[in-house]
């Protein structure tokens, strides 16, 4: 069999194939060969007792990549630390193999990206190299404990990479962990990888370092492109932001609230032309504040469940006994079919904690308008105002991971820490 890096000919059923050979990732299988073709194009060859093989060129077995700069620390910039979890943002294509190589460095932003080298100094903090489909909350505490370390090494702000799909139940977790942030944590990422001529990554990363170091803000936030163009970038609130398109490069909303703002930077060879982060809200912290804490904290036995017509009685209890918490993302105002209640009561009597969180996204769930919701709570849900479903679970797990006395739980679930339950639901949050 041919290796990696390896031209081949390859003849089956009167075609013949010319390509290079890629590494074989575990999902393909082992009697499959997987070649780039000069077109650009990745085929896969079921190799047959028929398949002739021919290799035309030995390749170099593949190499570790090494960026050819050097980072030059810049008295006059401020720093950032650049924490990389992995995704898209964070990942290379070597053309060489076809393979996406996985470890990013502070050099390797820099190459790819040179005008981070005219907003900030960058320290870089490897702390998974995942997509964020496979991210849990083993990862999301040790982000936090990344974080929590720079933050105390004194950076001026912090950038986290990061898979889009998950990166609204990390901001969520860093947001209850890292209390009393004193500087900008920041989530960033890409719908495409900044290998793609499209790739939103170059503006996204130097908006998340523009906000990062440049803004006046404490706290987490995801800041990702606001329109479909390469304009600006949103702000988000960490709490708030939720992933509403599968391709689009505008893919992140604030739900339920305004976004914090907007980043704007503006950079041409290299250099940073103009730049400016605009604040919208008031309620922000500020910068520089004492009585930062780290508390990183998970118990993942928590279920998200929502509720649809015709679920399951068997299946529900079932989901409600076997979990330490489950917040139902109730329909409407915040209900499940009748039927189901006893099954709440169950559950509550024997310590699990349920909360209830709307389906509809915007608005809050009324445990008193309809009869449905007033024997929830009398089965034990706890109505928990506007919050996202999504952040209602990332919180359960945080707070089920500090305190197993349901009562304190739900006095955390109901405490506002990080703009996850709002006041008033605002009439221009709604879009
Ligand atoms: N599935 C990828 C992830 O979430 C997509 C991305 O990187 O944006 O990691």
């Amino acid at each position: 069999m041919p290796e990696p890096g390896d031209v081949v000919e390859i003849r089956k059923n009167g075609v013949t194939y010319r390509g290079t050979v890629l590494p074989r990732t575990e999902e393909i299988p082992e009697d499959v060969l997987v070649i780039k073709l000069k077109n650009g194009y990745n085929i896969g060859i079921k190799v047959t007792p028929d398949t002739e093989i021919r290799v035309i060129e030995r390749g170099e077995p593949p190499k570790k990549y090494k960026a050819p700069i050097k980072v030059e620390y810049n008295p006059d910039l401020p720093t950032a630390a650049l924490v990389a979890t992995g995704g898209t943002i964070a990942s290379r294509v070597d053309y060489k193999t076809g393979g996406v190589v996985a470890e990013f460095t502070a050099e390797d932003f820099l190459l790819s990206f040179p005008e981070i080298a005219d907003l900030a100094n960058l320290k870089l903090k490897q702390v998974s190299n995942i997509f964020s489909e496979d991210m849990t909350p083993e990862y999301w505490v040790r982000v936090a404990e990344g974080v929590a370390e720079e933050i105390k090494n004194g950076v001026d702000g912090i950038v986290i990479t990061h898979g889009t799909d998950t990166m609204h139940y990390t901001s969520a977790f860093l947001s209850f962990a890292l209390q009393n942030a004193p500087v900008p944590v920041v989530l960033v990422g890409a719908q495409r990888s900044s290998d793609r001529p499209s790739s939103d990554a170059a503006i996204n990363l130097l908006n998340a370092l523009n906000v990062a170091v440049n803004s006046d803000l404490a706290g987490t936030f995801i800041v990702m492109h606001e329109t479909m163009d390469d304009r600006y970038c949103t702000i988000h609130p960490g709490t708030r932001a939720r992933k509403m398109h599968t391709s689009r490069r505008d893919t992140f909303k604030t739900i339920g609230d305004i976004p914090v703002g907007r980043s704007y930077v503006l950079a041409r060879a290299g250099k940073i032309e103009e730049r400016w982060v605009e604040i919208w809200g008031e309620e922000f912290r500020k910068r520089g504040q004492n009585g930062f804490k780290l508390v990183a904290k998970a118990n993942p036995n928590v279920f998200l469940l929502k509720a649809f017509p015709g679920l399951r009685k068997d299946v529900f209890e079932r989901i409600l006994l076997e979990h330490d918490g489950v917040i139902i993302e109730g329909t409407g105002l915040g209900h499940v079919r009748q039927e189901l209640i006893p099954s709440i009561a169950e559950a509550t009597e024997s310590g699990v904690f349920i909360g209830v969180t709307p389906q509809p996204l915007f608005g809050r769930v009324h445990p008193h308008v309809y009869s449905t919701a007033v024997k929830m709570v009398q089965a034990g849900a706890v109505y928990l105002e506007d919050m996202l479903p999504e952040t209602a679970l990332v919180k359960l797990i945080w707070a089920l991971g500090q305190t197993k006395d349901r009562e304190k739980v739900k006095e955390i679930m109901l405490t506002n820490y990080a703009g996850e339950i709002t006041k008033h639901s605002r009439p221009d949050a709604f879009w």
